[in-house]
């Protein structure tokens, strides 16, 4: 792994790491220890966002934009009583919905995307969610990500959720340079075993809120220290 991120034996910043060539080619043999590290770490990693189906799960996870899981989960058992069918969310006027979700943040956005997607799954797909990548990114308003989320989760079809944390751990792990979703997506599906795309995405968010964390990484105290690329120039 190279070790010529230090200058001058100033602390690099997480922000401003970039793994070198020599990081990327041992990449493959890194996230296979990194995925044993995570898997000791995070054994019941699974999907923070309660649902039951892929519509309440579509749902949330356009609400968790911006937003915590904590926070979602709290508003969405009395929304999905109020809203069983993608239907329902297109019959309400806008202004209903928004106060529904009003406090998930960003709400008038939100609500004008759960009913654009909802009234394409009700008008294209007979009101069930679509369970390919193909059709689901079809949907207004469904990028890889989300569809990633809804494949992995509601229909048990592997898919790698670039997140935010997903992104910016793997940047720093050294496992690609690419910051651009589907791009890194992509490199991702290289070194992971296709099993274990939906899970990894679990346990890499766990490991980015609960010690890899944006404002300062806990390198210190890290399990994957000696396969991440930061974490060997970190003086943290
Ligand atoms: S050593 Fe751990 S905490 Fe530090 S950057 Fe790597 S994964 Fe994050």
């Amino acid at each position: 792994m190279a070790k010529s991120k230090k200058v001058s034996g100033k602390q690099v910043l997480p922000k401003m790491f970039k793994p070198t060539g020599a990081d990327l080619k041992s990449a493959a043999g890194r996230a296979r220890k990194i995925l044993a590290g995570l898997e000791q770490l995070y054994p019941d990693a699974e999907c923070a966002l309660v649902h039951n189906n892929a519509l309440e799960l579509l749902v949330a996870t356009i609400l968790s934009a911006q937003c915590t899981d904590v926070r979602v989960n709290k508003v969405t058992p009395e929304l999905f009583k109020k809203y069983r069918r993608a239907e329902d969310y297109c019959e309400v006027e806008r202004a209903e919905l928004e106060e529904d979700i009003r406090s998930t943040g960003f709400y008038r956005n939100k609500a004008k995307n759960i009913q654009a997607a909802c009234r394409d799954i009700d008008e294209k797909f007979g009101g069930k969610v679509p369970d390919n990548m193909e059709d689901l990114t079809s949907l207004a308003g469904v990028g890889r990500k989300t569809a990633n989320v809804i494949l992995g989760n509601a229909f048990d079809t592997p898919g790698i959720t670039t997140d935010t944390h997903v992104i910016r751990l793997s940047r720093l792990m050294g496992l690609s340079k690419n910051s651009d979703p589907v791009k890194l997506e992509f490199d991702l599906m290289e070194l992971v075993p296709q099993q274990e795309w939906t899970r990894f995405s679990h346990q890499m968010i766990l490991h980015g809120r609960s010690v890899c964390v944006a404002r300062k990484p806990g390198c210190g105290d890290c399990l994957l220290r000696k396969h991440c690329c930061y974490g060997q120039v970190s003086q943290s």
